[in-house]
């Protein structure tokens, strides 16, 4: 089974063509980063015509690359939510008229489910069930996956995303934009036990997450030293944000593998790609006798061979959209539309 997939739900339009589910043949991205940093964060209007641009080159790409044609593949797999709306019907007006003009099935894929599918690809025997802690730009979610296709949604933020919290205090630091790997740099040169940032707890959800306090106490932080004349430590700043960012990830995570006895724990989204924090799961679990699962930083952020995975175990079950998929901004995770 050979499926084109494509991805442009954000900032990077990206296509891949994925063989029986897990061998990846071709994995092309191509990034708006640079366009979007001159505004500090992504401006929707200029991604959906970035992606309008540079949507036929990519496909091509990720064709030529595979060696591969249009008559050889047995379907087309295709981000349709969540995302933002203009930059998601790109890839699906894409994917539409491919399926439609070589006659092909069309799937179309929720953007988290292909986070979570991206441990698929390097990980050939891991199998469902398990749980995931998908930290992403725009997600923060601890999920079952019960089998393939099959999610529940232990936990979640109340506020802000994990990633999003990177970016926001990288913004502060004025380390620009997207903050992740530019605070995972800064860290490194910093004390992560310097400041004693706030390690939220909800209460009535053990699985739950926020963020949003933590943000505001490191902009106070900073104010502080502002208004008492003292210098800023950025280093420390990133290292002890980072840190607290982690041991609520790794609080949460572990106490749903200790309750639902869990035996894998996999880790997923853009800030799975933070080296500190892989190493504090892996840690977690090591302690725990637990198998850690974790993509590669690649494979993590944005990309469409994800797309091609997960769509893959969807086509396997029999899902088909019609001509009229849309584009689905606030797609919920095992919903289908
Ligand atoms: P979503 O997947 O929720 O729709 P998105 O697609 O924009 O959102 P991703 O591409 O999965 O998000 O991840 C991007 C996010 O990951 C950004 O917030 C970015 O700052 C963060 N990120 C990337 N690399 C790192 C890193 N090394 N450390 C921490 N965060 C990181
Ligand atoms: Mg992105
Ligand atoms: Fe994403």
């Amino acid at each position: 089974v050979l499926l084109l997939a494509i991805e442009s739900s954000c900032d990077e339009t990206a296509a891949s063509v994925v063989k029986n589910g897990r061998t990846v043949l071709s994995n092309v991205i191509s990034s708006q980063i640079e366009l979007h940093k001159l505004y500090g964060g992504v401006v929707p209007e200029i991604a959906s015509r970035k992606h309008i641009e540079k949507i036929n080159q990519v496909v091509k790409e990720a064709l030529d690359t595979a060696g591969v044609t249009l008559d050889d593949l047995s379907a087309i797999g295709v981000t349709y939510g969540p995302g933002l709306v203009g930059a998601l019907l790109v890839g699906v007006a894409e994917a539409k008229a491919i399926a439609y003009a070589k006659k092909l099935p069309l799937v179309g894929v929720h953007h988290i489910e292909g986070h979570i599918c991206a441990n698929y690809i390097e990980n050939p025997d891991l199998e469902p069930p398990f749980l995931c802690l998908v930290v992403s730009g725009g997600h923060t979610h601890l999920v079952r996956v019960k089998d393939y296709g099959a999610y529940e949604i232990l936990g979640r933020t109340r506020d802000d995303a994990a990633g999003e919290a990177f970016d926001k205090v990288a913004r502060a630091i004025g380390l620009g934009y997207p903050g992740g790997p530019k605070i995972e740099k800064l860290a490194k040169e910093g004390d992560p036990h310097a400041i004693p940032f706030p390690r939220a707890k909800i209460e009535d959800c053990a699985y739950d997450f926020s963020f949003s306090g933590l943000k505001s106490a490191v902009l106070n932080y900073m104010n502080g030293c502002k208004m008492k004349g003292e210098a800023v430590n950025e280093a420390d700043i990133a290292a002890s944000f980072q840190q607290a960012v982690i041991d609520v990830l790794v609080r949460n995570a572990m106490q749903a593998v200790e309750d639902y006895q869990a035996d894998t724990l996999a880790i997923a989204g853009g800030v799975a790609s933070n080296g500190t924090l892989r190493e504090a799961v892996q840690k977690a679990c090591r302690e725990k006798g637990v198998r850690f699962c974790h993509p590669s930083p690649i494979l993590c952020t944005d990309n469409a061979a994800m797309i091609g995975t997960a769509a893959y175990y969807e086509y396997q079950k029999g899902v088909r959209h019609g001509w009229d998929l849309n584009a689905v901004p606030n797609l919920k995770l095992g919903e289908r539309v």
